[in-house]
């Protein structure tokens, strides 16, 4: 078949690539190597119950927000329904070592003040934060409407300082540092290794709202979907690339399925982990200096994920997330032993659900960054078939997280059944990072950012790792790359009807 584009990877970067794409009359297929296109969105049916895995809450959601205008640009928002989380509070900390709690709420002025309650003393620290943070979003394009596309680079720059450095330059209270951190759990890279840039992108929207959809990430996955559908997108799910071709003048042609079956694009999208482009092609493709750049590309962290079920839902989970830690770590939060690093929760977008028939259920997921070598031992195991010693660490590994839960949230411990763990390698198996990111590949301090167009002409990179994770950061990529490919006047023209 022949395609004006073809897409690699259709996640939420690829299937947005898609959907702009045909918008402007291209013919496009998307390559999706599991069975359904957004599989990280999709997540899965257990005991009765559906576990949401790659969407719970998000900022720029809002009325005329950046999300708000790409969901209805793309016929996203159709029966989709979304709904703030509290205002006041939408993420609770619970400090283990104290019990004290620091809430973060939204809306500029709740947002300071929130702060404000629990660290009366630091009014300069907290407002330089968020001034800083925001003039940051309001400098970049796609996230302040009034900035012209294309006009910078996207989010991150080699010469910036890291999240680390500007926190501890603000203040000296390890507490505060701590706080003021949390959100790396939002893009999977410490707080020593983040551009100050990058985190503040990802994190600024949630200072002006935040929001959930209703049926989560399920939903979302179900409007993509349709949306491809209508589109007359060709979807090739359940199909690997494992190989790209390129003419002698070094210009894209196509992509090989693991079928077999090629097809043949005057341009291509990556849109997955941009490491697999060495093995797709030649050495000769890219230069020496490029191929290095992709080989040093390290992982975000990786987690462990506790999903379970409740018979109602949880009070102190209704609209809000809880994120449990040992705040006196300071920066170090996420460096720290199982015990004390931060553990995120969360029922956001997962209803009650009737699909066992018998009893009304409610999806619980709980979140805490584990580091992929203790799993090092078991790399070489398939899923169903890992030994009993790996079983026995995933065992003890659960016995531990659910101890913290009872400790610092005693009733989400005892709302919460039949708890399960996925680990690194669960997560290595279903997202196909190899080192069970979360994330992709990690946006770090001192690395030159990877850019949209490639030495290979006609072969693009989009994703999260070209802007950031998340949703937004994954949407963003995706209006990047195409603004690339077909002008992002263009884009921006046809977006802007949309305000
Ligand atoms: C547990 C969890 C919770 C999250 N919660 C939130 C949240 O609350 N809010 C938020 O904003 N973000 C959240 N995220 C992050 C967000 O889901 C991701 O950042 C986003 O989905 C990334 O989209 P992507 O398209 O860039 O990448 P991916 O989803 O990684 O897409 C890449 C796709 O490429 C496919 N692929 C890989 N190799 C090949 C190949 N050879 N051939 C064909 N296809 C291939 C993969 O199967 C995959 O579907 C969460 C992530 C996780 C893991």
């Amino acid at each position: 078949m022949k395609y004006d584009a073809v897409i690699i990877g259709g996640g939420i970067s690829g299937a947005t690539c898609a959907l702009v794409l045909s918008h402007f009359g291209c013919r496009v297929a998307v390559v999706e190597r599991e069975a359904h296109v957004t599989p990280l969105l999709h997540g899965f049916v257990r005991h009765g119950v559906h576990h949401d895995t790659g969407f719970h809450y998000a900022g720029g959601l809002g009325p005329g927000e950046i999300l708000d205008r790409f969901f209805r640009f793309l016929g996203l928002n159709q029966g989709m329904e979304l709904y703030p989380l509290r205002a006041q509070g939408f993420d609770r900390i619970v400090d283990q070592s104290t019990s004290d709690v620091v809430e973060f709420s939204y809306g500029e002025q709740s947002w300071r003040d929130s702060l404000l309650a629990a660290f009366p003393r630091e009014a300069a620290a907290i407002n330089r934060f968020q001034q800083t943070v925001l003039s940051i979003c309001d400098s970049l394009p796609y996230l302040n409407k009034e900035k012209t596309f294309g006009e910078d680079a996207l989010f991150a720059n080699s010469q910036d300082i890291s999240l680390q450095a500007f926190v501890a330059e603000l203040t000296q209270d390890r507490r505060l540092q701590a706080v003021l951190c949390m959100h790396c759990l939002l893009h999977g890279t410490p707080p020593d290794q983040i551009p100050l840039r990058l985190h503040a992108a990802v994190v600024g929207p949630y200072c002006r709202s935040v929001y959930g959809i209703r049926g989560g990430g399920r939903q979302l996955s179900q409007s993509f979907a349709a949306s491809l559908q209508q589109a007359n997108v060709d979807l090739y799910c359940g199909s690997r690339v494992t190989a790209m071709s390129v003419d002698p003048d070094n210009n894209i042609t196509g992509v090989t399925l693991s079928s077999g079956q090629e097809l043949v694009a005057a341009q291509v999208i990556h849109a997955a982990d941009p490491r697999l482009l060495l093995d797709w092609l030649d050495e000769k493709c890219f230069r020496p200096v490029y191929r290095r750049r992709l080989t040093a590309l390290q992982e975000t962290q990786s987690a462990l994920i506790l999903f379970g079920q409740s018979a109602r839902p949880v009070e102190s989970l209704a609209d809000r997330n809880l994120y449990l830690a040992d705040l006196h770590l300071g920066t170090e939060l996420f460096s720290a032993s199982m015990a004390q690093r931060p553990l995120y929760l969360s029922s956001a977008g997962l209803e009650l659900s009737t699909d066992d028939g018998v009893a009304q259920r409610c999806g619980i997921i709980g979140i805490m960054p584990e580091d992929y070598r203790c799993y090092e031992p078991w790399q070489a195991t398939r899923r169903g078939q890992r030994p009993e010693e790996y079983l026995r660490f995933k065992h003890e590994r659960r016995g531990q997280m659910l101890e913290r839960i009872e400790q610092a949230a005693p009733e989400v411990a005892q709302a919460l059944q039949q708890p399960f763990l996925a680990t690194p390698l669960t997560l290595r198996d279903y997202l196909h990072y190899p080192q069970g990111a979360m994330y992709g590949v990690s946006h770090q301090l001192a690395r030159y950012p990877l850019q949209v167009a490639t030495r290979v002409r006609g072969l693009y990179l989009s994703g999260q790792a070209l802007a950031a994770p998340g949703l937004m950061g994954a949407m963003i990529g995706a209006f990047y790359t195409c603004g690339t490919l077909l002008g992002h006047q263009r884009v921006a023209e046809e977006l802007r009807q949309w305000q």
